[in-house]
């Protein structure tokens, strides 16, 4: 279907479950769902060149509005052709509101109906980020989609507390609405903590608005796990199934195969990238300290089944642990690269697992929703990284 914003369009091409496989269409090309967005706080996915990004088949990444919005500031972006210009990233591009990093990073932080008030991390200097302008910072910076000012209780808060972050995301969701720059998608955050309940009347209300797609803050904060896990197959099915489903912020492969499972269909997190620079590697079955002893004489690479540039490339365990012991900044490009490959191939696998079990559930009316394929595909998958 087309989304409200011209030159947007989201099409669920197969299901399967809850599990969809879609495509995103954006001013700067297409995209297959499910995917993964890498992120790049400062306009950089850190280590990496845009085409070493794209090479792990990542067609859209996040920028950080309160990072890029302190420095370089949104006014100079601008003048210099937008985030896509500036960073060189050609394919397609979503920030944030700035919101969470504001309350989370800021000093000073002061939360009111018109939005956070707060002093920068970096010099101290006054800001406030308003409805209003969280979409004028993001419209200066220029990416595709942008996303609403939302309010984030913390994992566990109490239920009034949740209540009222639901109240006052959806007053700014309106606002947000009205201050979109024209041409820019916006999506719409649904909050609830870990009450079913109340995400579930959140996703309704939200689902109701002109927003270009739906997303799921305010997980990871500080919840079990488990308690994610067991809300998203819920949370989702309230959510308008034609629209794009974003799950923010989360996780680990674990988790991108539980939220695949339930319907979700656009990831982010540091993750893969962050570990990859404390020397983890994540790899099916797990992770690799790579500074540990038992890798001092391992010829082998991180995972021969992976394509990337370190492990295609046959760099041993071995020379990766003696790079990151010697502090060479290589192996954290090298260990980067292959996390987010191992991520690109996660999602490819759910995708054609999806587009599998349709295909065949569609020619044999008796196994209808059948998800064998998918099955295989979780079984590959789950066990891997799971602790993050
Ligand atoms: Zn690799």
């Amino acid at each position: 279907m087309k989304m409200p914003t011209p030159g947007f369009g989201f099409a669920v091409e197969a299901s399967v479950g809850l599990a969809r496989a879609g495509t995103l269409t954006t001013p700067h090309g297409s995209l297959p769902t499910p995917t993964f967005m890498p992120v790049g706080t400062q306009g950089s996915v850190k280590t990496l060149m845009p085409s070493e990004v794209a090479a792990t088949g990542a067609r859209i990444v996040l920028g950080n509005t309160y990072h890029l919005w302190l420095r370089p500031g949104a006014e100079l972006i601008d003048s210099i052709g937008g985030l896509h210009a500036f960073a060189r990233w050609p394919h397609a591009m979503l920030t944030d509101s700035g919101g969470y990093q504001a309350f989370s990073l800021a000093e000073r932080r002061k939360l009111t109906e018109d939005g956070f008030t707060f002093q920068s991390h970096l010099d101290g200097a006054k800001k406030h980020l308003s409805p209003e302008e969280a979409m004028r910072v993001q419209g200066l910076i220029g990416a595709d989609i942008a996303m609403q000012l939302d309010v984030c209780p913390p994992g566990l808060a109490p239920r009034p507390e949740v209540i009222a972050a639901c109240e006052r995301t959806t007053r700014w969701a309106r606002r947000c609405l009205e201050a979109r720059k024209p041409g820019q998608a916006v999506f719409g955050i649904v909050q609830g903590g870990s009450h079913v309940d109340l995400r579930t009347a959140h996703a309704s209300e939200l689902s109701a608005m002109m927003f270009d797609g739906l997303a799921l803050g305010g997980y990871s904060v500080g919840e079990p796990v488990e308690v994610m896990h067991a809300s998203l197959p819920l949370v989702t099915q309230s959510l308008d199934r034609d629209r794009p489903r974003y799950l923010m912020g989360v996780g680990t492969p674990k988790d991108l195969v539980v939220g695949i499972r339930s319907g979700i269909d656009m990831f982010d997190c540091v993750l893969p990238t962050r570990n990859a620079r404390n020397g983890q590697a994540l790899t099916r079955t797990g992770r690799i300290v790579i500074k540990h002893t038992r890798y001092k004489e391992d010829r082998e690479v991180l995972d021969p089944e992976c394509g990337c540039p370190a492990c295609a490339g046959g760099f041993s365990r071995a020379y990766l642990r003696h790079l990151f012991i010697a502090k060479e900044i290589l192996v954290l490009r090298l260990i980067s690269a292959h996390n987010l490959h191992l991520y690109g191939q996660l999602v490819r696998e759910a995708r054609e697992a999806i587009l599998r079990d349709a295909a065949d559930n569609a020619q044999d009316a008796t196994q209808k929703n059948s998800m064998r394929a998918f099955a295989a595909f979780e079984a590959r998958w789950r066990v891997a990284g799971a602790s993050g």
